[in-house]
């Protein structure tokens, strides 16, 4: 039985009949798996205290270890000449970089013509790995600590992307990468708002690897626990997700986590939307499978397993669409559901529904390629739900 904790950021115990509690899942990334792949209980919780939405359970980190070498993901770099000229406004000399999360070189890219020295470790192949293990966030998340960047030096900015909401133990992180400051120095932290996603009642963004699932009120609070300055806070929209980039500094007295704040409206609406999502997927792809068409969800990334395994559909999605070399000839983790081509969905006639994994931008291109299968009364549907959609 995983141990249930206590609130990463004001240490209050967390309440488990106040959790969504999805069920035991598979981890997303046991692709060689199929319908063995171990299970772990996952649930999301909001602090009572200070309303930071968070998994009730950490999972085992061993348990979240990539199985395979090709595991890897993309985050959003099209906004970074907007963050580095932030930056250089508030260190117009030429600091020096360190780069200290998994996502940093786009970001040090637009900072090369600064002059400053520039140094980005990667922190993950430093640890010694197990055969057949291939140590990624989540273990980059583990050794970010005191001692360990303690051999990495001190720079005038580091930078952490995407890392944060992964974090076993979010204050000590937030810490240790300012410990890595020289005075003066700027910590500059990325994530991503959770504010979209809660308020849609889109349940694909649950992930055993994502422990916080920040706003920009838990964000601020969290730096301020950790004792750090917000200098800036920006924010780039996106579709599903906003990207949240604080600016900070050290020295600021660390101050108290808010407390009792209650439950937030926005959290409550979406674990009781929940139940009523499951039922309407359910029904909606049992009446197609009642009608002799077969359905299909195009993209193999994480969100799609997880709308999968949240939603309960494990027995009525018939295949997954990618055409990712790595993942072909995979099942999706934790079912039977085989992951095909993508041109199965023309060469196959009794496909009815094509439900889409995928950016907004890959979506169109989807719509675009398979335009005759539209055309023949096929119907594809985005599983995020649209802005502003109206939960029952
Ligand atoms: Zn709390």
């Amino acid at each position: 039985m995983a141990h249930v904790g206590t609130c990463r950021l004001c240490s209050a115990p967390l309440a488990p009949d106040t959790a969504l509690a999805v069920g035991d899942v598979p981890p997303c990334n046991r692709f060689s798996d199929g319908p063995d792949a171990p299970r772990l209980p996952l649930a999301m919780v909001e602090c009572a205290q200070c309303q930071l939405v968070q998994l009730l359970q950490l999972p085992p980190l061993d348990a979240l270890v990539p199985r395979h070498a090709w595991i890897r993901y993309n985050e959003p770099s099209a906004h970074l000449p907007d963050v580095a000229q932030h930056v250089r406004a508030l260190m117009p000399d030429a600091p020096g970089v360190l780069g200290l999360g998994p996502f940093e070189g786009p970001l040090l890219q637009h900072m090369t013509e600064w002059g400053g020295a520039r140094h980005t470790p990667d922190l993950a192949a430093q640890s010694a790995a197990q055969p057949g293990r291939y140590p990624y966030l989540e273990t980059w998340q583990h050794v970010l600590r005191h001692d360990v960047l303690a051999s990495c030096g001190k720079a005038d900015l580091v930078t952490c992307r995407y890392l944060l909401e992964h974090s076993h133990d979010p204050v000590a992180m937030l810490q240790a990468l300012a410990g890595a400051l020289k005075p003066g120095g700027v910590l500059l932290v990325e994530v991503p708002d959770s504010s979209k996603f809660l308020t849609v009642c889109d349940y694909s963004f649950i992930w055993e690897e994502h422990v916080c699932y920040f706003t920009e009120a838990t964000l601020r609070a969290l730096a301020a626990r950790a004792g750090l300055a917000v200098r800036q806070c920006l924010r780039y929209p996106g579709t599903q997700e906003d990207a949240l980039v604080l600016l900070l500094q050290a020295g600021a007295p660390g101050q108290a986590a808010p407390s009792g704040l209650g439950p937030s409206a926005l959290f409550a609406r979406y674990r009781a939307a929940w139940p009523g999502q499951r039922t309407h997927y359910q029904q909606w792809l049992g009446d197609m499978h009642a009608q002799g068409r077969r359905v299909a969800i195009f993209g193999a990334g994480h969100q799609a397993i997880m709308f999968i395994h949240a939603l309960g559909l494990a027995q009525l999605v018939d295949i997954v669409l990618d055409d990712a070399p790595d993942k072909a000839g995979c099942r999706i983790p934790g079912t039977a559901i085989p992951i095909v081509p993508s041109s199965v969905l023309q060469a196959q006639d009794d496909i009815g529904l094509c439900l889409l994994a995928l950016s907004a931008g890959a979506q169109q291109s989807v719509r675009a390629r398979f335009d005759g299968w539209l055309q023949q009364g096929g119907v594809m549907q985005s599983i995020y739900p649209e802005p502003g959609h109206a939960v029952d």
